[in-house]
């Protein structure tokens, strides 16, 4: 198959909320705009009820998504199928390479997310992602007000987490899975004050439950034991990618995309908005970051052009 050559003033890697709304301001001050569609697609797209998105008492994930798109393409964006599998941001043009196309641009807004974790790594937790298995704390805990959860990770944004959950009035019992990690700094031992159970001899070896989560078994020095909760919360640190550090991309203490106010990375022209930069993981968030990538771009280009 012939690679393609595509053109654009400014390309988007990434079509989920942040995407499309840089998108959505770019088409609209009347520049060429290109989104590039990955094949993990957005996690909108995703089935769950969003009730937390302004001027939507609730709505579905899959129908916000498609507002948000046909709203870019009715401006006049460009939406192309394909992974960037290659960047090359430093200089002046830059580049993206998927399997089918070379794509030149004046200026990048990187957008693509924070990916599902690759590594499934208790049993059961495919099975019942969206039916007790939840990977966010801020859109699921409130289900789970009053119930007794699991919660699975060691990194610090486990901590937080957690905290949040507890906050939020859920009971949980942490399992971090590994020792010397967040579960035994002091602010975890605060939480073992308010009521939280840090199971740290012990492993989460399966998530139970026939359509719903059921419960956990863990894997103690004293055999298993069958716990039975509501939710489990996995939080796993998981690094934007490979991908954006071989193209010179600084990423933060977290492995996301480091950003200041204005949506700028290290590299001139190249902007991230959304879960990439880990600011709110909400899509409100990840819509007004994406904002501000599209407009800073714009601003980024005019300035190019006046410097000739
Ligand atoms: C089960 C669940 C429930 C949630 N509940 C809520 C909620 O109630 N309220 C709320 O506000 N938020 C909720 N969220 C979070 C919300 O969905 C995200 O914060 C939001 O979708 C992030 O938007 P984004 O544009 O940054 O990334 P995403 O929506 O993840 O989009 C990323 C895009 O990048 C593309 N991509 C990835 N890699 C590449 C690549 N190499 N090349 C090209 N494209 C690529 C993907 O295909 C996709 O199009 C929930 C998430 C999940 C999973």
């Amino acid at each position: 198959m012939a690679i393609k050559s595509l053109r654009t003033d400014i390309l988007v890697v990434g079509a989920g909320p942040a995407g499309l709304t840089a998108a959505i301001y770019v088409a609209r001050a009347g520049k060429k705009v290109l989104v590039l569609e990955g094949r993990s697609g957005s996690r909108l797209a995703i089935p769950y009820s969003i009730e937390n998105y302004p001027g939507f008492r609730s709505i579905a994930s899959g129908d916000l998504l498609g507002l948000f798109r046909d709203q870019a393409v009715a401006f006049g964006a460009e939406i192309v199928a394909g992974d960037a599998i290659a960047l090359a941001l430093e200089g002046r043009p830059k580049y993206a390479t998927t399997k089918e196309a070379v794509i030149e641009a004046g200026a990048v807004i990187l957008a693509t997310g924070k990916p599902m974790p690759r590594e499934r790594l208790i049993e059961g937790e495919d099975r019942l992602v969206g039916q007790g298995v939840s990977y966010c704390a801020t859109c699921d805990g409130p289900l789970f007000r009053g119930a007794r959860v699991a919660a699975f990770g060691h990194a610090e944004e486990a901590l937080e987490d957690v905290q949040a959950l507890v906050d939020m009035g859920v009971g949980v019992v942490w399992v971090p899975g590994r020792s010397g990690g967040a579960a035994d700094a002091p602010a975890a031992r605060a939480l073992e004050d308010r009521g939280v159970a840090i199971r740290r001899e012990a492993r989460i070896r399966e998530i139970r439950g026939l359509t719903r989560v059921e419960g956990v078994v863990l894997e103690t020095p004293a055999g298993p034991e069958e716990l039975a909760v509501a939710a489990v919360f996995i939080f796993r640190e998981i690094p934007a990618g490979p991908l954006f550090e071989r193209a010179g991309v600084a990423l933060d203490h977290k492995q996301c995309v480091a950003v200041d106010r204005f949506q700028r990375t290290n590299l001139p022209g190249v902007f991230a908005a959304g879960d990439i930069t880990c600011g709110g993981l909400q899509v409100v968030a990840a819509a007004g970051e994406g904002c501000v990538a599209g407009l800073q771009a714009l601003v980024y280009l005019r300035e190019e052009a006046q410097a000739g």
